[in-house]
C-alpha cells in the first residue's frame, strides 16, 4: 500500500462537471465556494487561532454596527451565487455565538444556486441549535475537535470547551440529519499528534468523518514552526498500521480533502495537507469576514472592502461587478509558495484566520 497520498492525476475521479457560468480566475479556478464569517467574536480560546494573552476579555471583537447585517450576505451571497458559487459556509469565530443565526441560514438556503449550505463550528452550542438549523435549511455541519483526550482537547480550546458537551452535539446534528458530520483536527507536533489514534478510534463505525489537517501557519499569531508540522503521509503510515486504508475519489473538483476509507468498513477519515501537499491548483473559495472584506486566500495580507460599497449604496451589478473583477484577478497560491523560513518569521502580516472564518 502506497504511503503517499495519493495525487488527484494519480486518481481519476468521477467528478460532476464544474459550473460553466462559474466565472474563473488568473489560474483558470472557478468561483465555487464562498465562507462567510458572521462574527469574530468565539467561546474558545485555540492557541492556533485565538491566544488568550492576546484576546483577553477586554479584547475590542467588532461591534454590530461594523458587522455586515444579514441583508447584506445576502447580497453579496446573491451576487457570488451569479458567478458560480453553489456552496456556502458559515463560520465564525463560533458562529453558533450568533443566536438568531437560523433566521439567516433560512434566507441563504433559498438562494437560487445553493447545493451545498454548510456550517463549522466547536460544537458545545449545538446540541441547543442543531433542530433549529436543520428546520432553517442548513445541510451539514462540520465540528472542530482536536482531541478526545479531555486534558489536551482543553489545553487546545484555550480551557474553554467541555468534551462531553461536544459529543452531544455531535449527535444532536446527526439526529438532526445535519450528518455525515465531519470533524476538523489540526494536528500538531507535541501537542495533539500522540491521541490521533485514539480519536479515530472513538469515531471509528459512527459514520462521523474525520479530516486530519496539518497545522498551518495562519495568521501571525499562533507561533508556527515547520517542526511542529506531522506531514499527513507520515500520519497515515502510521494510521496504516493499526487499520488498512484504501484512498477513495474526492466529491467535487476543489475538495480540500484527501479521502480514504477503511478497508473493514469502519467509515472514512481525510487528510488536509496545506503544508506538504498544497492543493492551490483547484482552489475555489472566497472569504466574507464579518465586516465585510473579501479575501481570496486563507493567507491573506489584505483584502477587499465591500461593506463600504454595500453601505455607499451600490446596487446588485454593482456588487457583482466589484465581485467579479476580484476573482478574475485572482492569482493566490500562497501554499504552493510558501517559504517555511518566511512562514517562521511572519513577514507577511497576514490577516487573521478567526477574521476570515478559517
Ligand atoms: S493557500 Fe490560498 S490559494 Fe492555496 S489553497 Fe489555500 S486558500 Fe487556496
Amino acid at each position: 500500500m502506497h504511503n503517499s497520498l495519493m495525487t488527484s492525476a494519480q486518481f481519476p475521479d468521477e467528478l460532476p462537471a464544474e459550473d460553466p457560468q462559474a466565472i474563473a480566475d488568473a489560474l483558470q479556478r472557478p468561483l465555487h465556494d464562498l465562507r462567510i464569517s458572521v462574527l469574530d467574536q468565539c467561546n474558545f480560546r485555540c492557541p492556533y487561532c485565538m491566544p488568550e494573552a492576546e484576546f483577553h476579555s477586554d479584547y475590542a471583537f467588532l461591534k454590530r454596527q461594523q458587522r455586515l447585517t444579514y441583508d447584506e450576505i445576502v447580497r453579496v451571497a446573491t451576487a457570488a451565487c451569479k458567478l458560480g458559487v453553489s456552496k456556502i459556509r458559515l463560520t465564525g469565530g463560533e458562529p453558533l455565538l450568533d443566536k438568531n443565526i437560523a433566521v439567516l441560514v433560512e434566507r441563504l438556503a433559498k438562494l437560487p444556486g445553493v447545493d451545498d449550505l454548510a456550517l463549522t463550528t466547536n460544537g458545545v452550542l449545538l446540541s441547543a441549535a442543531a433542530e433549529k438549523l436543520a428546520k432553517a435549511g442548513l445541510h451539514r455541519v462540520t465540528v472542530s475537535l482536536d482531541s478526545v483526550d479531555e486534558k489536551v482537547f482543553r489545553a487546545m480550546s484555550g480551557g474553554r470547551g467541555d468534551l462531553a458537551q461536544v459529543f452531544a452535539g455531535i449527535a444532536a446534528a446527526e439526529d438532526a440529519g445535519l450528518g455525515p458530520v465531519k470533524i476538523n483536527v489540526v494536528v500538531q507536533k507535541g501537542v495533539n499528534d500522540h491521541t490521533i489514534i485514539d480519536l479515530l478510534r472513538h469515531f471509528r463505525g459512527s459514520g462521523t468523518i474525520v479530516r486530519l489537517i496539518e497545522f498551518m501557519d495562519v495568521g501571525n499569531r499562533n507561533g508556527w514552526r515547520m517542526n511542529q508540522v506531522v506531514p499527513s503521509r507520515e500520519l497515515l503510515t502510521k494510521i496504516q498500521q493499526q487499520w488498512p486504508l484504501r484512498p477513495v475519489g474526492r466529491n467535487y473538483p476543489g475538495e480540500v480533502a484527501r479521502r480514504y476509507e477503511y478497508v473493514d468498513g469502519a467509515g472514512e477519515i481525510g487528510f488536509i495537507s496545506s503544508v506538504t501537499e498544497p492543493f492551490c491548483g483547484d482552489c475555489s473559495r472566497a472569504r466574507l469576514s464579518a465586516d465585510g472584506m473579501l479575501y481570496t486566500c486563507l493567507f491573506a495580507n489584505q483584502g477587499t472592502d465591500l461593506r463600504k460599497s454595500l453601505r455607499n449604496g451600490a446596487v446588485d451589478d454593482e456588487l457583482q461587478g466589484i465581485l467579479s473583477s476580484i476573482w478574475l484577478q485572482r492569482a493566490d497560491r500562497y501554499s504552493e509558495l510558501r517559504s517555511p523560513e518566511l512562514a517562521e518569521h511572519h513577514v507577511l502580516q497576514k490577516v487573521e484566520m478567526y477574521r476570515m472564518g478559517g
